[in-house]
């Protein structure tokens, strides 16, 4: 099963992905690859691989991504060999997905992959103290550029099968808990009448 979550950069979901895969060792994550710099406190294979533009550039053009994206000047994109990997393991993979990427990893795994879609709402005041709180040192243009893409975001919010109010998190955190719970009991159950059928 594949959980996406999305929501603006600094509504928190790293912290919710590690906080999820605490409480339940079925959990995992899925790193994407980046061409951006590690911020503080982020390690290689573990956040994301840290790869050059080129690197990067390289790897689209030996069709090595699932999906990939160009978001505030770097890129992010799935590997497909990771995912399979994972996929195939059994377990519950998290991944955190800004909303293009969704789209088209929706329209690309729908029929092969039982995939639940999270959609992270944050007020627009709310986004813009987190990101100032969270010691990257944005510059106001840095802050303006993300509050900007909070309107595209929402706006594709249609996409998702379930959309949470982000505003406290250990309430998220249960809220998350609960539908992959559910969405796991809804799938063992279509599994078993397919093969009833
Ligand atoms: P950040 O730089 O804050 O870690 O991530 C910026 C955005 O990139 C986030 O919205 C995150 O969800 C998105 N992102 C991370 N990995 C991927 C990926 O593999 N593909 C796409 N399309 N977006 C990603």
């Amino acid at each position: 099963m594949l959980v996406i979550l999305s929501g603006v950069s600094g509504a928190g979901k790293d912290t919710i992905k590690k906080e999820l895969m605490k409480r339940d060792s079925r959990i995992i994550s899925l790193p994407s690859y980046t061409s951006r710099k590690p911020r503080e406190g982020e390690e290689e294979g573990v956040q994301y691989h840290f790869i050059t533009k080129e690197e990067f550039e390289k790897k689209i053009k030996d069709n090595e991504f699932y999906e990939y994206d160009l978001h505030h000047e770097n890129y992010y994109g799935t590997s497909r060999k990771l995912m399979n990997d994972k996929i195939a393991s059994g377990k519950i993979i998290v991944k955190d997905i800004e909303v293009n990427g969704t789209e088209n990893l929706i329209k690309l795994l729908k029929n092969e992959t039982k995939l639940v879609t999270i959609f992270l709402k944050v007020e627009k005041e709310e986004l813009r103290k987190r990101l100032i709180e969270r010691g990257d040192n944005l510059s106001e243009d840095e802050i303006q550029l993300r509050l900007g893409r909070l309107d595209y975001e929402e706006s594709k919010i249609s996409l998702y099968d379930y959309v949470i109010k982000n505003d406290e998190f250990e309430k998220t955190v249960q809220i998350i808990m609960t539908i992959i719970e559910n969405e796991r009991r809804i799938e063992k159950l279509q599994n078993g009448s397919r093969n009833n059928n």
